[in-house]
């Protein structure tokens, strides 16, 4: 069968010229990357060129990358490490569940946690993260762009007012790294988070990006890996492959790739809207990243219609895959005011590097179809009002 990806936000392909930089890792290169002997020179030095490029992606400087076992784990190292009890921290309701569930655990522990809301399109508001500051605020961590909506945060703007506080600022960018330009400077945050699967690099390594002379406790004790900020021998292909993704997202980005990927992205939104009535795009009216659409089809069920495409070779899905088999509707969604049926009726169309127009083209002959076919099997749902019959 013919399949389309449509699920990058979920996990994105390997790309061949990742996997090419990786394969003598696996095999020819195999040393510790802490050994003083050739087999160590040979991995140590791969470790520090994937750095490099790594810091050329977010604009930041080698040494102030952590590379870490994902997006998760940079995430907790963030909060973890800069956070201790009797400290207050702001975030906001749409973070994923590596940032909010971190923030729940410090909560046990003492940590006052400040969830801030987000309007309609999705956005935290910058003069609600001013309010919520408190003598004793140590860290705001919003996020760069959501998993779920793409949804693009004023990071800028955030990062302005915890400079202006004396506060650190995280960002979770790990739906925002490849996707769009990052530079660390501009939003003046202390730490930001990464993940290679998100741009195409492995699954299992990521990064944490952590501004020089912030103090940060490792999350991990051992050895004094990562200028003793992340304890345990390397992943040495799993770096190779971030950093040559890494350089690869940031010449694409160069080239203005990006704009590309946004065009076909609305082509496909525009044609879903187009065929398909009583529909209609969450988070529209803000900024997102150029990959990814997450359209609300009322009187479907999700996991229906999700089921249904990919019998049909099409894989979506209907928002985060960590939660997908939840019975809850998505978190993000309910927080930007969605009723839960419409929650649940919502599909997350993202792209990727491998994403051709013809893909477009076969996605939206079968959506519209398919969400016909789901509203005329709903009992709940009048026939007249179907577009498509129109
Ligand atoms: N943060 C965001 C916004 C994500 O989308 C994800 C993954 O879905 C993560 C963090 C976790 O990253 P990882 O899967 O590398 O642990």
């Amino acid at each position: 069968m013919h399949r389309i990806y449509l699920d990058n936000n979920a996990t994105t392909p390997l790309l061949p010229e990742v996997f090419q930089a990786m394969r003598p890792y696996f095999g020819e290169h195999f040393g510790n990357a802490s050994s003083i002997h050739h087999h160590g020179q040979q991995t140590r030095a791969a470790v520090e060129n994937a750095r490099d490029s790594v810091a050329a992606l977010l604009g930041c400087r080698a040494l102030e990358i952590v590379f870490t076992s994902g997006g998760t784990e940079a995430d907790n190292l963030a909060i973890a490490g800069l956070v201790a009890a009797g400290d207050h921290v702001i975030t906001s309701s749409i973070e994923h569940h590596a940032v909010l569930l971190a923030f729940k655990h410090l909560e046990d522990i003492g940590v006052d946690v400040t969830v801030l809301p987000v309007d309609g399109r999705g956005l935290v508001d910058p003069a609600d993260v001013r309010r919520a500051l408190r003598p004793n605020t140590k860290l705001i961590s919003v996020m760069m762009a959501n998993n779920e909506t793409g949804v693009l945060q004023p990071v800028e703007e955030i990062g302005k007012i915890a400079a202006e506080a004396g506060v650190c600022f995280h960002t979770d960018a790990v739906q925002a790294a490849g996707k769009v330009a990052i530079d660390v400077k501009q939003i003046a945050c202390h730490a930001l988070s990464i993940s290679g699967h998100k741009l195409h690099a492995p699954q299992g390594v990521g990064a944490l990006y952590v501004r020089k002379g912030t103090g940060l406790r490792p999350l991990f004790y051992g050895g004094r890996h990562e200028r003793s900020r992340r304890a345990g021998t390397e992943n040495v292909p799993g770096i190779v492959g971030l950093g040559k993704a890494a350089k690869i997202a940031k010449d694409a980005l160069d080239r203005g790739e990006d704009k590309m990927m946004a065009d076909m992205r609305n082509r496909l939104q525009q044609g879903v809207l187009a065929q398909v009535g009583e529909a209609g795009v969450n988070g529209d009216g803000a900024a997102r990243v150029p990959n990814t659409t997450n359209i609300h089809f009322d009187h479907i069920d999700g996991e229906a219609m999700v089921i249904a495409l990919d019998l049909k070779g099409v894989a979506v899905s209907t928002g985060a895959a960590c939660s997908s088999g939840a019975i809850e509707p998505s978190h993000v969604l309910i927080a930007m005011g969605l009723r839960p049926d419409q929650a649940r009726a919502s599909i997350r169309f993202s792209l990727g590097k491998q994403t051709v127009a013809e893909d477009i083209d076969y996605a939206l002959a079968l959506v519209s179809e398919t969400v016909a076919r789901l509203r005329e099997l709903s009992p709940k749902y009048t026939k007249q009002t179907v577009s498509t019959e129109r």
